[in-house]
């Protein structure tokens, strides 16, 4: 569902469908996004702020924006909708989920995702403190993520670039839930 190599952006409230005008109209105007791509109301170029937006960490990137002749990989944004709802998306770089609390490791990635696949809303408890929560209240550090709704950046490593306050806060601003971010790498 996701491309390899993608930072992707989710509500923190995991059933929030935004309203997909109200999203991308605020998206076009603070320039994050362009005109559609290939036609299809779901992947668009990046706009003309794009990188003050998503910040890379590196001192040189080079990062490729549009399309070019020979056909390099090149970073554009994609809706995604998932038909079944919410998604718990983890890749192979996803680590082991932590206390949120207390920061030990709670349980390993396979062990969440076998019972999430059973009970959606299953309660994880903290071994050494005493913190309980669902998946999506577990400290997955920006390896994974769950929602009903995610924008994918692709072309981007993990830990490579990561969204300003200012785009986080827009978004939250056009829908009815803060944000959050992880990367997905296979
Ligand atoms: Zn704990």
């Amino acid at each position: 569902m996701i491309e390899n190599k993608s930072l992707v952006l989710h509500p923190l409230d995991c059933n929030e469908q935004p309203d997909l005008k109200v999203l991308t109209d605020a998206l076009q105007n603070l320039k994050f996004i362009e005109s559609p791509l290939d036609g299809t109301p779901d992947s668009y170029l990046v706009g003309d702020d794009f990188l003050q937006l998503i910040i890379f960490l590196g001192c040189s990137p080079s990062v490729e924006l549009a399309p070019s002749e020979e056909g390099k990989a090149f970073c554009h944004i994609r809706l995604i909708r998932p038909e079944d709802t919410p998604q718990f998306i983890i890749s192979k770089h996803t680590n082991n989920p932590r206390c949120p609390s207390c920061r030990k490791e709670i349980i390993n990635t396979k062990q969440v995702l076998e019972q999430w696949n059973k009970d959606k809303s299953i309660q994880w408890s903290c071994p050494d403190c005493d913190f309980s929560g669902e998946t999506k209240d577990l400290n997955w550090r920006h390896s994974a993520g769950t929602a009903s709704f995610f924008i994918e950046v692709n072309n981007i490593f993990p830990n490579e670039a990561v969204p300003s306050d200012e785009l986080m806060s827009v978004l939250q601003e056009a829908t009815n839930s803060e944000w959050r971010y992880f990367y997905f790498h296979d």
